[in-house]
């Protein structure tokens, strides 16, 4: 293998949906397919009586385990309970989300018997250790250092947290990039001796939505400007599609069938599917038996109808569009590409209206919609692990950052769209005499006033020597590095003193404890999994050998091959005896117990068959 002995460094797409990880290696990037074959993994953790599962086994078993089975966890990160938009998906979420004291939402779910509570961050670790665990599989090496996505937009509480997921998942998570910017890479990969171009990158995801406008010249990538929409994407899709259908079902049956999550479940599934084949197809059906209450659906649904129910949801992604290439300061007829990135760009309504903006240019198809994201991390993993790949890399703040000043104000120190690492100092002071002290409040956003943009972080500087008001001359240090991860730091110039600052990280972001606690408990589970996992294949075993062996006394007999009835009977009661011992004891018996009882079962069934009274072929077995 290439580059033996040299640890190998992922990029992960952690997707609202699903996830994707790739790595380089053989001078490429290679998508790596998880157990079930699959490039992408459903970002879904179920938890069950005596098990944790993720990805594709937690998709398989969610209709019968709805409450328990998480998923969208990317719209809860770095959020607050009370957010709107997060109280509008808790009504469409089949499990239960509660606050804590300090209004972070936290999932609650009922695992091996017992009602547990996860931070996001903890459950999208898991879908990383997920991701982590194919590319080790795959790679047969253990695996650390990644380069993980975000949406462009992402607060920088929702990177860090980002960041704190990827640690409890045991990466070192070496940088934090934007999954437009992924993208662009991807694009301009094999493209460095190319001219200049302005790309725009269209990324129409589960849940989000991002445009970002990249320069790509001679492998050197730079964020323009970058716009979305926290909440667009094919699960809002889904979602017009649900509501349409459970209103024709009530009007059909006069009754509610959003009132059971399971129905709901088995219904949002059907319309995924349904949207998925609209985009190929111009008509389509939902056929599910006895959705509720004894009641089958049947509905045949057209490309145009899905259209009708979303068309103000496309329009939406066409402004975002359109302020992007405002904010980049350019023209549409000087957006050399388009690149289309998520499943959901696939919808050929999106796509007929981003062409019709662009006054007919045809988009780039070279990239793989669901893969571009992953494939641009892992290129960036391999640079950041000082591989033999070219390309250099600018990114930007996706929003202004400053502080508050007079009157509710925001004073902005970086403005929005600076090119990334930036370090920039303003200059504050007092608003009264003899004031020794000074409250800061770091903000994110575009509006005017504090009120409308989003809080970050707060710390005091005490210390500061009476004086009249605004003679002291306080310096306020913004540094913001390659990730987009904030950091800000104040002193007193006139005593030249350095003053102690503290900053408390608004959000409810976890601290150091919670978060070494959680790497405990990630170690706890990924064990329980392991052991779980080695308990499923003892249990089959057994159960296989129980099973071959009913079929051979079956099979001997037909054949005539027992001469004796009694070493019949005494072989059906032991196969028996072990059947039931299985059944009584399924919940508790160990991994031993069950390997013990099995070698015990061979022992007899061989003593039993070598009696010759029975004929059987090794192969059989
Ligand atoms: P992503 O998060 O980029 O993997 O996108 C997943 C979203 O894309 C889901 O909402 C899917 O339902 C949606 N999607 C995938 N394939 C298609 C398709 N052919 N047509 C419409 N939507 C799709």
């Amino acid at each position: 293998m290439e580059g033996e002995g040299k640890e190998k460094a992922i990029g992960i797409d952690l997707g609202t949906t699903y996830s994707c990880v790739g790595v380089w290696q053989n001078d490429r990037v290679e998508i790596i397919v998880n157990d079930q074959g699959n490039r992408i993994t459903p970002s879904m953790v179920a938890f069950t009586a005596d098990e944790r599962l993720v990805g594709d086994a937690a998709k398989f078993q969610i209709s019968s385990n709805p409450l328990n089975t998480v998923f969208d966890v990317k719209r809860l990160i770095g959020r607050q309970f009370t957010d709107s938009s997060m109280q509008a998906d808790m009504k469409l979420w089949p499990f239960r989300v509660v606050s804590q004291e300090n209004g972070k939402p936290m999932v609650e779910v009922s695992y091996k018997g017992e009602k547990k509570l996860f931070a996001p961050e903890e459950i999208s670790s898991m879908v990383l250790m997920k991701m982590k665990t194919i590319a080790e599989q795959y790679l047969e090496s253990e695996v650390k250092n990644a380069v993980i996505t975000v949406p462009a937009y992402f607060s920088d509480s929702q990177r860090k947290m980002t960041k704190d997921a990827g640690r409890i998942a045991g990466l070192n998570v070496m940088r934090i990039i934007n999954e437009p910017t992924a993208a662009a890479i991807t694009y301009g990969f094999g493209r460095a001796k190319e001219e200049k171009k302005h790309i725009l990158v269209f990324d129409l995801g589960g849940g989000t939505f991002d445009v970002s406008i990249v320069l790509v010249q001679k492998g050197k990538f730079e964020v323009k400007s970058v716009g979305g929409e926290a909440h667009l994407g094919g699960e809002d899709f889904d979602n017009r599609m649900v509501t349409y259908c459970a209103e024709k079902f009530k009007k059909m049956y006069k009754t509610d069938l959003c009132a059971s999550a399971k129905a709901l479940r088995r219904l949002r599934s059907e319309c995924e599917r349904a949207k998925r084949s609209l985009s190929s197809a111009v008509e389509t059906v939902i056929d599910i038996d006895c959705l509720y209450e004894g009641h089958d659906f049947f509905l045949k649904i057209r490309r145009a109808k899905f259209e009708e129910l979303n068309i103000d949801l496309f329009e939406k992604c066409m402004k975002v569009v359109k302020k992007s290439v405002e904010d980049a300061k350019l023209s549409k007829s000087q957006i050399d590409d388009i690149v289309l990135v998520g499943g959901s760009s696939r919808i050929p309504k999106v796509q007929e209206l981003v062409r019709d903006f662009f006054d007919g240019k045809e988009l780039c198809r070279g990239v793989n919609p669901d893969e571009a994201v992953a494939y641009g991390a892992a290129l960036q993993a391999a640079v950041l692990n000082k591989e033999e790949v070219d390309i250099v890399m600018v990114d930007v703040t996706p929003l202004s950052l400053g502080i508050e000043v007079d009157d509710g104000v925001m004073m902005v120190v970086v403005p929005r769209n600076s090119p990334l690492p930036i370090r920039k100092e303003t200059s504050v002071t007092t608003l009264e005499d003899d004031q020794t002290s000074v409250d800061f409040e770091v903000y994110e956003g575009e509006r005017t006033l504090v009120v409308d943009n989003n809080l970050l972080g707060k710390f005091v500087l005490t210390g500061i020597p009476s004086a009249l008001a605004t003679v002291p001359k306080i310096k306020v240090c913004f540094e913001v590095d390659a990730e987009g991860i904030l950091n800000v730091s104040a002193h007193d110039k006139g005593s030249g003193a350095t003053n102690e600052i503290t900053i408390t990280n608004e959000g409810g972001r976890l601290s150091i404890q919670e978060i070494d606690k959680m790497i405990a408990d990630a170690e706890k589970f990924r064990k329980e999994d392991e052991e779980a996992m080695e308990k499923h294949v003892a249990k089959n075993d057994l159960e296989c050998y129980v099973s071959n062996m009913k079929k051979r006394v079956i099979k001997a007999k037909s054949e005539g091959s027992v001469d004796a009835d009694v070493t019949e009977l005494d072989l059906i009661s032991t196969i028996a005896a072990v059947d039931e011992w299985l059944e009584d004891n399924e919940d508790t018996v160990t991994v031993v117990e069950l390997q013990d009882e099995l070698k015990e079962l061979k022992l007899k069934c061989t003593r039993l068959f070598s009696s010759k009274r029975f004929k059987f072929t090794e192969a059989e077995e």
